[in-house]
């Protein structure tokens, strides 16, 4: 970490002793400070009215006690999260996570990241996320109901179609969303936008569920052009097999391109003919199954056990699309050595600080997770705003409006990187772009929290 203004390192070191348990949020909170030092030094304006200070210390943090019945008729207790990181720009948003990994400092680094992913959609959204320690593997769906109604009956008074809106996250599908929303109306006797993410029969929107991957590869190709290069013909690695990871297969083969691997949390697959993602798709979404299943099925695939070697396959693009921290410097410099060109993150935070700063000393095309993943949170925010109109757009108008908000997202981040000083940092240009309107926004709503 480089900070050498004192006003951000003074605020770091402030974060660091509040919060000494929780490195997720730091590395978070470090990444996004480290880009804003010539932004504060050409805004002092941000330094007198504690802008900085306010905005890495979340509004509202809910933790809360889930207890459910397990088929066994044995009580179980998990622990609920929601924080409410950010309004300046509109009610909050963001996902819920149910996966054993989720702690209070998970959900505030997502929370955080996503406050700047929100302001970058240019939709009138605010930074919040949520979510349970619950592990939804080997569960019955009848446990998951009572899970997600459990969780929802305690959070439903936290939230609303204009104050929070939760969508789904790892664990979180429209099942789940389904159960929650069920409950929630049940419990408050409305039929609102509470949740995005909702089956088409009860306000959900076209495009949802392919948005995040879709949009990946929008923000990705509109990269790869202002490089003079594209997606037909290049060779693409893809980590996980979830929600993410299918719908950027999906886009990045429309593109002309050739997936060759994808994986899950037990290891990766290897098809150099090309992932026959409706094989994926069957294994991943209606069996629930793992990944190795792939080679049963498709003659001539490989599986390797354990998911980090996954990035040693020689690519032209990476796309890590399963989880925080999964690319590593190691994991970055053997992408680098194969000629690996572009890479971009479909997972929030997938790449360790030592990995980003690889990428970048290498030349490498690098599209960070809060603008290249910005494209569910976008059309949720498409969904809302259907909601509310009580009206249903086709799914070509959705991709369309979600391929114009990535396409400008991406240009905000080139954008905001060449004015700042960081050309061809989309790191920076996409943290110093998402600041700046919450920053504008703050300012002009006075001292609220
Ligand atoms: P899913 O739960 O649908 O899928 C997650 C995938 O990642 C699964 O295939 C899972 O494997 C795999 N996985 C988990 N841990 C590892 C690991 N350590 N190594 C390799 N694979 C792993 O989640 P999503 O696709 O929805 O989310 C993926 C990422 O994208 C998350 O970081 C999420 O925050 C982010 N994101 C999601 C959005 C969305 O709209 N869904 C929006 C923006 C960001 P297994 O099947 O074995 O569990």
């Amino acid at each position: 970490m480089k900070l050498s203004n004192s006003h951000l390192a003074k605020v770091y070191e402030k974060v660091c002793k509040r919060n000494p348990h929780e490195p997720e949020f730091l590395q978070a909170v470090g990444e996004v400070l480290e880009s804003l030092q010539t932004v504060v030094e050409r805004h002092p304006e941000y330094v007198d009215t504690g802008i900085i200070e306010r905005m890495v210390e979340p509004e509202r943090f809910i933790q809360f006690r889930v207890s459910w019945v397990d088929d066994n008729g044995k009580v179980q207790v998990n622990r609920g999260f929601r924080v409410q990181f950010n309004s300046a720009l509109g009610p909050y948003k963001g996902g819920l996570r149910f996966h054993p990994s989720v702690t209070a400092s998970v959900i505030k680094f997502l929370g955080f990241e996503q406050t700047f992913k929100n302001s970058l959609t240019g939709l009138s959204m605010g930074g919040g996320k949520g979510g349970s320690d619950f592990n939804p593997k080997g569960k019955s769906d009848r446990e998951i109901m009572r899970f997600c109604q459990s969780f929802i009956t305690e959070l439903c008074r936290h939230i609303g179609a204009d104050t929070d809106v939760p969508a789904g996250d790892i664990g979180v599908g429209a099942r789940e969303i389904g159960y929650m929303f069920g409950q929630y109306k049940r419990l408050n006797n409305e039929f609102t936008g509470v949740l995005t993410g909702k089956s088409m029969e009860c306000g959900g929107s076209l495009v949802r569920k392919e948005a995040t991957g879709y949009g990946l590869c929008y923000f990705t190709d509109e990269m790869l052009r202002a490089a003079g290069r594209s997606f037909n013909g290049a060779r693409v690695i893809i980590s996980g097999s979830g929600n993410v990871s299918i719908y950027a297969c999906e886009k990045a083969v429309a593109l002309g391109a050739t997936v060759v691997a994808m994986s899950d949390s037990t290891g990766y697959i290897l098809d150099s003919n090309g992932i026959n993602l409706e094989v994926i798709k069957q294994i991943k979404e209606v069996e629930r199954t793992d990944i190795s299943e792939y080679t049963k099925l498709v003659p001539g695939a490989k599986f390797y056990e354990g998911s980090t070697g996954i990035w040693k396959v020689k690519c032209d693009i990476a796309l890590p699309c399963a989880t925080q921290n999964e690319v590593d410097g190691n994991a970055a410099r053997a992408l680098v050595a194969n000629g690996c060109y572009a890479v971009a993150e479909g997972a929030n935070m997938p790449s360790t600080p030592e990995a980003v700063e690889h990428f970048l000393e290498s030349g490498v095309l690098f599209g960070p997770a809060k603008a290249a993943n910005a494209g569910g949170v976008a059309t949720s925010g498409l969904e809302m705003i259907q909601n509310s109109m009580r009206l249903t757009w086709t799914f070509e108008e959705v991709d369309a409006k979600l391929k114009e908000i990535m396409v400008n997202i991406y240009k905000k981040c080139a954008n905001a990187a060449e004015e700042y000083g960081h050309p061809g940092n989309f790191v920076a240009g996409a943290n110093i772009a998402g600041f700046l309107k919450v920053a504008e926004a703050m300012k002009w709503q006075g001292l609220t929290h």
